[in-house]
Formats: structure tokens, C-alpha cells, sequence
């Protein structure tokens, strides 16, 4: 984690860090076996989607089973 940090400033300063880590270590691994890349799908995902639109999506999908007598 801390070679992620200092290879990636941005990681480091990232307000979304906590939850984040920098990703999956080998989503973006680079063909020479740099696996100290942030994983752009994770980065997209904490910046622009946002684990409560997820949780909003799970909850209707519980809400939906709920209603319909079934269980998960
Ligand atoms: S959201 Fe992006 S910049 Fe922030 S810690 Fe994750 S990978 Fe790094």
C-alpha cells in the first residue's frame, strides 16, 4: 500500500481512499508486471458512481423480493 501511495500521488491524496486502496492490484497490471496502478475501474467507480447509488439498487432489489413472497 505504501509503494502504491508513493507511486500514485493522487491515490495518496484521495479523498476516497479508505474505501478505495487504489482498486484491484492486478485489474491494470502493466505488461512488464507493474502491478502499482491504480485500477481505473474501481477509481471510475468511487468517483463518479458511488456505493450509495449501488446500495439504492441492492435495496430495491431486496424490496422487490420482499414484495414478492420470495426469499433471496
Ligand atoms: S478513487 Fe482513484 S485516485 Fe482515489 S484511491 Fe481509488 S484509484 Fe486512487
Amino acid at each position: 500500500m505504501a509503494q502504491l501511495m508513493k507511486k500514485n500521488p493522487k491515490c495518496a491524496t484521495c479523498e476516497h481512499l479508505q474505501q478505495c486502496c487504489g482498486g484491484c492490484m492486478v485489474e491494470d497490471i502493466t505488461d512488464d508486471g507493474d502491478y502499482l496502478v491504480p485500477d481505473q475501474k474501481t477509481c471510475f467507480f468511487h468517483k463518479h458512481v458511488g456505493e450509495a447509488a449501488v446500495r439504492e439498487v441492492a435495496d430495491a432489489a431486496v424490496r422487490e423480493v420482499r414484495d414478492e413472497g420470495t426469499s433471496l
